[in-house]
């Protein structure tokens, strides 16, 4: 029986990650979990699991919870993540948090010596170079969730040699097919709409911006060790292939399958080995028009920057991913326009110093320069 822990159980990735404990209950057990403000997601959960550690936002909806069930045992906010992560009876991190409140826990649970699936990106764009430093310092073991790298993972698993490239695949979003200038009027509900997956809201406007793109290629420097011209993108409409792996002697591999994240997250939890899971089948027939599109990098400039940023080990990277996190917080609030997320984000980095990032506190303090500026940034902007 695996004990896991999972942090973010009330989003797309957690839920997800629940139907797959639940399919497999003689395997998995949930040992504690974190709903941020989903009072009513962690009520459920704990019908469920009544052992399980429950972790609220804060003190007082924590108090009300130890009300309503006086035998939970409860804990609250950032602390209450930590506890999570690095508890004694926990086998398994899943780290499904959105942003880049997922670091601290990350690190915590590396440094206690937990393995760590990682759902959590931002973890890795804000502060990689860390998290390796970390993942080398305590031998710690980390298995990607997000569906490329999974795909990347499983189809590096059984090869000794190195990588030639890898091979991103992207959607586009819900706006691939619309110019720059078409991008000015779009709606939050427009964007919200994904062609392909079912997401959590901050993911699908990263989506629709490329900027989960842009994200992804700095996750698999850090996650393979791969050199910027060891990583490629294109564009896939179909999600279907999830990515793909060339070696030395010219073979191409890759890992097909329905757009569902209950096969990275299973696999994640059971690498090396295959369970049975519940979910829609791909088939053949499925598969007959798939397409490649090169990506065009003066409609996604997003892009450009993240391959840029590969080259260099700073704190720009952070810098973009916490003014990101403003922007899209803004839009959805709908004090900002969507074409200015990227451009602001873009303009951000350009403005931002540089320096290395070595502790958690150097990379809060990108992250908070990133939201600083973002913050100046969106003053000017009149919707
Ligand atoms: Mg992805």
């Amino acid at each position: 029986m695996r004990r896991i822990v999972l942090l973010g159980a009330s989003g797309s990735i957690g839920s997800s990650t629940l139907e797959v404990l639940s399919q497999h209950p003689q395997q998995f057990t949930l040992v504690g979990f974190s709903v941020y403000h989903n009072v009513e997601a962690a009520v459920k959960i704990h019908q469920k699991y009544p052992d399980a550690i429950v972790c609220l936002k804060d003190l007082v909806a924590s108090q009300r919870f130890k009300e309503a069930f006086p035998s939970a045992h409860v804990v609250y906010d950032e602390l209450g993540l930590l506890t999570l992560a690095t508890l004694e009876q926990c086998d398994l991190l899943v780290n499904a948090l959105v942003g880049f409140a997922g670091l601290k826990p990350t690190l915590a649970a590396i440094k206690a010596g937990k393995p760590v699936a990682l759902a959590n990106k931002e973890t890795l764009v804000a502060a990689g170079q860390l998290v390796q430093s970390y993942l080398n310092k305590y031998q710690g073991t980390m298995i990607p969730i997000d569906s490329e790298h999974s795909a990347i993972y499983q189809c590096l698993i059984g090869s000794q040699s190195p990588f030639k490239k890898i091979i991103l695949t992207a959607s586009g979003g819900s706006f691939r097919d619309k110019t720059r200038e078409q991008l000015k009027d779009v709606t939050v509900e427009e964007a919200l709409n994904h062609p392909n997956w079912s997401m959590g809201a901050k993911i699908t406007i990263d989506s629709a911006t490329m900027m989960n793109k842009a994200f992804e290629i700095l996750e698999a420097r850090w996650l393979f060790n791969a050199r910027k011209d060891q990583i490629d993108v294109w564009m896939h409409r179909q999600s279907i292939v999830h990515s793909l792996v060339e070696f030395e002697d010219r073979a191409v591999m890759a890992q097909l399958g329905t757009p569902d994240m209950k096969v990275p997250i299973q696999f994640a939890l059971t690498t090396p080995l295959r369970m049975p899971l519940q979910t829609d089948c791909l088939t053949v027939d499925m598969c007959r028009n798939l397409t490649f599109e090169p990506i065009d990098f003066n409609r996604f400039p997003i892009l450009k920057l993240a391959f840029d940023l590969l080259s260099e080990v700073d704190s720009k990277a952070a810098v973009m991913n916490g003014a990101n996190e403003v922007a899209v917080a803004a839009f959805l609030r709908g004090t900002c326009r969507f074409v200015d997320i990227d451009q602001f984000v873009i303009d951000v980095v350009a403005k931002a110093d540089h320096f290395a990032i070595h502790t958690y506190e150097d990379a809060l303090r990108a992250d908070q320069l990133g939201r600083q500026l973002m913050l100046d940034a969106l003053k000017g902007v009149n919707v």
